[in-house]
């Protein structure tokens, strides 16, 4: 017996199936007698493009069209049906192995020729994009200005391949795949007509496997119903011989994650290898059925219409499996079981990747479930000596700034193991007091956030500069000086203590590499928040450039931008305070480098400044309260920093001085290091304020 999928192959344009945005269109140029010379139809494979081609040869043919719907009776038509033997005037050419010049000369020669009974001679070009260069230039002419009896029709996969010079010629036809609920369809009424009974949930499942082909989905209906013994599929059948994992298995994984059944999760992992399934298979197939709960979850009662063909009882218990996990764990879910995926490909050892996935996910729900006491799991061991947030405690720490970074994220496990570090042991004791808490010790990407908002991303910013610190230090020295001031859509404004440090953001991230370091930024963004931003850059007011200890989100709700003077003070006082920004930030590598600052300029310098690397860290170390005295007590040193400045930018000849200087660039340069100007790019960086793309 014949393939089934050459056995229901259409016969006219009201049978096929999922491309009436092509057949209409067709049908409509058919019955108004404007049927153009050549045509080029597009699409996938097995969607219906060399059998439209034919129903179109058959349409211009019949003795009583051209029409849209033939009538199957006169010699054309019965020739070119699905039984008939073709007709002399329909020429089908197989392009892919008559790709030459020597082919395309050939038919050009026969095409001259009028049609032997019939109203046009009809060339069907399939795999048209296999035609060589030269095939097609000597094609050019005739499909240009073909004699009035001849038509043309290209198929193809590839439609860019085909000449420009052909294709701008012909009417193009895109195809498409078919939708999975037309698909099902026409399998119901395909195994209807052979006479099988098939257990519901099969022909979804043949649906999936076909991938919206409707001749692959056929061919794979055809060998379910060749294998079956007494015309009846079973799912069970059905998912062994299409390779899926019996869902049983999957049921049992999905409920050991709900329950953290470890022991359950590996018995059925055991299973699955047993059986001799692929190891990537199964993954794909519980990224699938993830995925399906995400998508029951979310719509609720409306699921059915999403899964044609699935069964109420199954619908039943993939809607109970929903409610077993929240919508983040199921994200992250799937994202740990896509990140497998991805790793599968050319793995040796298969199966430990898929048992490490398991365990991960075990983790996971354990960890978004029962919040600390999970969680801890996943996170990698606090070293508290690594992080420059102790500067809080210990001012002196400052002066070592420059070098902690040096010992600091190098040693570190994690990628945000430094951020989180002094939070975990209080999150081991008390409840997380917020989904921000409890997501900022996830050591893996976290879910995007559910309030992406500024401050969540000023709370995040100090793990942020951390995860970068550990791919770049010198990055990390720089941006541990920033911190955002405005968050618009996906624009970060990340704020700078002085603008030209921005100026490393675009820089590349190293010799030959073409990628600027704000990716690394942007990368390390995601991993703290899931949300990928775009940067523009402020400039700090003094007070705003991070303190050890302040908090964060109440400090500096402020961009700084020309003319707008958060304190208030003239355009003369806010410029002060930007040259003491820099003199204070300066002052960081030059406190530590000299001993010979005095007492008093280092504690100013070490508080004033603010800038160290840790001053970033907000709300784990302190409380968080709006009346931050660190807020203040940053306001005030800023303004008796001029000392500290000033000895600081003198001890580093470079930078710029203080408050009492009320001007700013060249002139303040020369009165404070005596007339030599140094530092004009950062001068002329400043002097350009507003916001620059990165
Ligand atoms: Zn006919």
């Amino acid at each position: 017996m014949a393939a089934l999928y050459r056995r229901y192959r259409p016969e006219t344009f009201q049978e096929v199936i999922g491309q009436i945005h092509v057949t209409g269109p067709l049908r409509h140029a058919l019955t108004s007698d404007r049927s153009h010379h050549a045509y080029l139809f597009s699409g996938p494979r097995g969607c219906g493009k060399t059998t439209s081609a034919r129903i179109l040869a058959r349409c211009l043919n019949c003795a009583k069209g051209p029409t849209d719907t033939p009538c199957g009776e006169c010699p054309s038509c019965v020739e070119l049906s699905r039984d008939g033997g073709g007709s002399l005037d329909v020429v089908e050419i197989d392009a892919a192995s008559h790709n030459g010049v020597d082919d395309a000369r050939e038919l050009r020669e026969r095409a001259v020729f009028a049609p032997a009974r019939d109203r046009y001679k009809i060339y069907i070009l399939d795999e048209a994009h296999m035609v060589t260069q030269q095939g097609f230039n000597a094609l050019l002419k005739i499909v240009e200005e073909p004699p009035e009896h001849v038509k043309f029709i290209f198929a193809t996969t590839d439609p860019d391949k085909v000449l420009p010079t052909i294709r701008s010629r012909t009417h193009h036809y895109p195809f498409r795949l078919v939708v999975p609920a037309e698909l099902l369809a026409y399998l119901q009424q395909v195994s209807e007509s052979e006479g099988v009974t098939i257990e519901e949930g099969v022909l979804a499942l043949v649906v999936r496997s076909g991938g919206g082909s409707v001749r692959d989905s056929l061919s794979l209906l055809d060998q379910l119903i060749a294998g079956s013994s007494d015309q009846a599929i079973t799912l069970e059948g059905a998912q062994a011989l299409l390779g899926y994992t019996p869902r049983v298995l999957l049921d049992e994984v999905v409920a050991a994650f709900a329950s953290k059944d470890a022991p359950v999760a590996f018995q059925s992992l055991d299973s699955v290898m047993q059986s001799g399934q692929d190891p990537r298979r199964f993954v794909e197939d519980l990224l699938a059925h993830i995925r399906d709960i995400i998508v029951i979850q979310a719509t609720g009662t409306e699921a059915h219409e999403l899964f044609p063909g699935v069964s109420q009882g199954d619908l039943g218990i993939w809607q109970e499996q929903a409610s077993w996990f929240s919508p983040a764990q199921l994200a992250s879910m799937g994202r740990e079981i896509s990140d497998t995926l991805q790793h599968m490909s050319g793995v040796t050892a298969p199966r430990l990747q898929l048992e490490l996935m398991v365990a991960k996910l075990l983790v996971r729900a354990d960890a978004s479930v029962n919040g600390s006491a999970g969680r801890s799991v996943d996170v990698p061991a606090a070293t508290p000596a690594d992080r420059p947030a102790s500067a809080t405690n210990q001012p002196a720490d400052q002066k070592a700034s420059t070098a902690a970074p040096e010992a600091g994220p190098g040693s570190g496990p994690g990628p945000e193991h430094s951020s989180t570090a002094p939070s975990v042991p209080e999150a081991s004791i008390e409840p997380p007091t917020s989904d921000v808490a409890s997501e900022e010790v996830f050591a893996t990407p976290v879910e995007p956030l559910a309030e992406w908002t500024l401050e969540a991303v000023v709370e995040r910013w100090s793990g942020i500069v951390e995860t970068v610190g550990e791919q770049k230090r010198s990055l990390w020295v720089v941006l541990s000086e920033t911190t955002p001031v405005a968050l618009n859509a996906d624009v970060l404004t990340v704020g700078f203590a002085k603008r030209s440090d921005a100026e490393i953001l675009k820089k590349p991230q190293g010799p030959g590499s073409p990628l600027p370091n704000a990716d690394l930024l942007r990368d390390a963004i995601y991993q703290h928040t899931g949300h990928r931003v775009r940067f523009t850059i402020a400039e700090l007011e003094p007070h705003q450039v991070p303190t050890p200890g302040a908090n964060a989100t109440s400090q500096w709700p402020v961009v700084s931008k020309p003319g707008s003077d958060s304190s208030g003070s003239g355009d003369s006082g806010g410029n002060s305070d930007e040259t003491a920004g820099v003199a204070a930030s300066e002052s960081e590598t030059s406190a530590h480098a000299s001993p010979a600052v005095s007492e008093e300029d280092s504690m100013a310098t070490t508080e004033g400044a603010g800038s160290a690397p840790e001053n970033t860290e907000p709300a784990s170390l302190v409380e968080e309260s709006p009346e931050e005295p660190g807020a203040e007590s940053a306001e005030a040193d800023s303004k008796s920093d001029p000392t500290a400045s000033a000895s600081a930018t003198s001890q580093n000849a470079k930078g710029s001085s203080g408050p009492p200087l009320a001007t700013r660039g060249e002139p303040v340069l020369r009165q404070v290091l005596g007339g030599e100007l140094i530092g004009e790019e950062i001068l002329s960086e400043m002097s350009g304020q507003g916001e620059a793309d990165v």
